[in-house]
């Protein structure tokens, strides 16, 4: 239902859980962060109200300066922590707003491989399909997009990879998503006003755009895989 992402330059926990608050408008029914520390990617769930991935927070703290979040709107699986996002797979972890509709497929295939989903989620899918193609020797932007290729339906999707504290992939078909431009940090969001206190310009990707995000910038390639610019504007925080 709701995206961030962050390549900061300060503990990210905090401002991921602050920026899905300004997306608890939408509704949701659960909400997850991850991020890059030391190079190692970890998440952390919790069913219900923001306050209870705050508190699971307290408890369990999950430390660096990269990373996303997600609040959910359960469209397949259960509404419960094992269907949270962020998804993992592997080294690839994943959020997701919309519905994949040829999960199904994707998710027959991927058994075939040798691959064991253990969710629910259309979602997962899509995190097992990049890891698949990592697997396969694929570097992680590569895998992105490869499995980003795969899908049918409409989503807006960010990825974060195992090792990689210096990258998010982020991806748009048929739901919005956002780029936020920084000061040497970068920020993803389905919604401009989630990304309102951290910067006052963003780019919206257009139906088919895919983003590679780092602290230096976002490279952003049209649906047919060429390199496009796409204008930035101001926003202003209204809260
Ligand atoms: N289809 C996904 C799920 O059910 C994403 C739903 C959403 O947009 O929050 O987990």
């Amino acid at each position: 239902c709701g995206i961030v992402g962050v390549l900061g330059n300060h503990e990210v926990a905090p401002i991921l859980v602050e920026a899905l608050k300004r997306l608890e408008y939408r509704g949701y029914d659960s909400a997850g962060i991850a991020t890059v520390n030391d190079g190692h990617l970890d998440r952390r769930r919790a069913v219900g109200k923001l306050i209870n991935l705050s508190d699971k927070l307290v408890h369990e703290p999950l430390r660096g300066k990269s990373g996303i979040g997600h609040t959910r709107w359960a469209t397949h699986g259960a509404p419960n922590e094992g269907n949270a996002h962020p998804h993992k797979a592997g080294p690839v972890a994943v959020v997701h707003n919309g519905i994949i509709e040829n999960f199904g497929r994707l998710r027959d295939e991927l058994q075939a491989a040798g691959f064991t989903p253990e969710t629910q989620t259309d979602t997962e899918t899509v995190a097992l399909m990049a890891q698949m193609f990592m697997d396969g020797g694929m570097k992680p932007v590569e895998a992105a997009f490869a499995a980003i290729d795969r899908l049918e339906g409409a989503f807006a999707l960010a990825f974060l990879f195992d090792g990689e504290q210096d990258l998010i992939v982020a991806a748009r078909k048929g739901s919005p998503l956002a780029i936020g431009w920084g000061d040497g940090e970068m920020f993803v969001g389905s919604d401009a006003f989630a990304l309102a206190p951290m910067t006052d310009r963003v780019t919206y990707l257009e139906e088919g755009d895919r983003a590679v995000v780092t602290r230096k910038g976002a490279d952003i390639f049209d649906a047919r895989g060429h390199l496009v610019s796409r204008a930035s504007v101001r926003i202003e925080d209204n809260d």
